[in-house]
């Protein structure tokens, strides 16, 4: 089997402000920028021997375009001098509306950055409000068509829904005006609030409601319709691409368990069966680099029923589905045979479907695909 190419992550744990739904792990002092960058350019030192190529690199947040463009060459260059970078690799950066300019986005493309994500999350300013994000409609207008000007011409862009008020012509007007764009990558996350951020807090208080069980369907069903519609395809539960080549080829080794290397604070990794996460809070990310130590949290070793199981979970998200050869080949197990009764069941119920060595979920399976994977 051809060895595949390990991905690498990027985290950028710094924000200007707190968007109300957010539980990430993110602090205000852009002031520690250029440690932390050092820290970055000491980290990746770390892992010369273990890996040694990547076919992308994802630099994620966080808010990764409060970095200036020195500072992402800075580090592009370092993990140029120490992996093989293959020349067609996929870089992105994820980037929030509010803080890009032309020139930015022209500086950006010089540094070899060639896939941009923008944090649009609506097109609706009241929602864009409630949510507490930085930027406005307009911005997010600005922000893609100056990419465009730019030359990026894979371009991703995120948005959420079933947000409290919002109703379904809003979140069908955001969509229709994202598709405008034609951006190749579209990704449609569905609210969900942590009991400690504030949005679940102002939630609690006004007795609102995060959308029921039916709605939650409705709403992933109208939105898989609309961009399917457009041309796009839903090839994960969240996720919808233009074309094939457009399909985010850093997050699909995330659902393949293909290798990948995370820096930063809180970043996660992966390999063989091995899985490892930094520690989160920045202060003790950085002191422990100056320290000449790895700042790695903990590591968990997945037993081989973990990895198949995780395979199942992440394979059932995906249009494309489980490659039923290559399960077994990887993990020993015949899967139709071992759990005949609920696929024949779920096949009779139109949630899978059986394709070409494929089990693969029907748009009703993919609604319901965490709910799958239980089987
Ligand atoms: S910009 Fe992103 S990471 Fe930062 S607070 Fe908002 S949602 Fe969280």
């Amino acid at each position: 089997m051809k060895k595949e190419q390990a991905g690498l992550y990027i985290h950028v744990p710094f924000c200007l402000s707190k968007c109300g739904y957010c539980s990430f792990y993110s602090i205000k002092s852009v002031n520690l920028i250029p440690e932390y960058i050092a820290a970055l350019k000491k980290e990746i030192k770390f892992y010369r021997n273990i890996f040694s190529s990547f076919d992308t690199i994802y630099i994620g947040g966080g808010t990764p375009s409060l970095l200036s463009v020195r500072q992402i060459d800075d580090f592009i260059s370092t993990v140029n001098k120490y992996f093989d970078i293959n020349l067609q690799a996929e870089i992105t950066m994820e980037v929030n509306p509010g803080d890009v300019s032309l020139e930015y986005f022209q500086a950006l493309r010089k540094s070899g950055i060639n896939r941009l994500n923008i944090g649009i999350q609506s097109f609706d300013d009241r929602v864009l409000k409630f949510l507490g994000r930085r930027h406005s409609s307009k911005e997010a207008t600005a922000a893609i068509e100056a990419a465009r000007t730019a030359g990026f011409n894979n371009l991703g862009i995120d948005f959420i829904y079933g947000v409290h008020g919002m109703g379904i012509q809003s979140w069908k007007n955001t969509l229709r005006k994202g598709v405008s764009f034609a951006p190749e990558h579209i990704s449609c996350y569905q609210l969900s609030l942590d009991d400690s951020t504030p949005l679940y807090k102002k939630y609690s208080s006004e007795g609102w409601h995060l959308p029921d069980e039916n709605t939650e369907l409705k709403l992933f069903l109208a939105t898989a319709e609309e961009l399917e519609n457009a041309g796009y395809i839903h090839y994960e539960v969240s996720n919808f691409a233009r074309l094939d080549k457009f399909k985010s080829l850093h997050n699909q080794k995330y659902w393949h368990h293909t290798p990948y290397l995370g820096l930063g604070p809180a970043a996660h990794s992966f390999l063989d069966n091995k899985r490892w996460w930094n520690k989160a809070a920045v202060k003790t990310y950085l002191n422990e680099i100056a320290d000449g130590k790895m700042p790695v949290e903990d590591t968990e070793i997945l037993s081989a029923e973990q990895l198949q199981l995780e395979a199942l979970f992440l394979g059932l998200r995906t249009k494309a589905g489980i490659d039923l050869k290559l399960y077994k080949t990887r993990h020993g197990i015949d899967l139709l045979a071992d759990k005949k009764a609920i696929i024949d069941a779920l096949i009779k119920n139109k949630f899978v479907e059986l394709k070409n060595g494929f089990l693969r979920p029907t748009r009703a399976g993919m609604a319901i695909a965490d709910s799958l994977a239980l089987i």
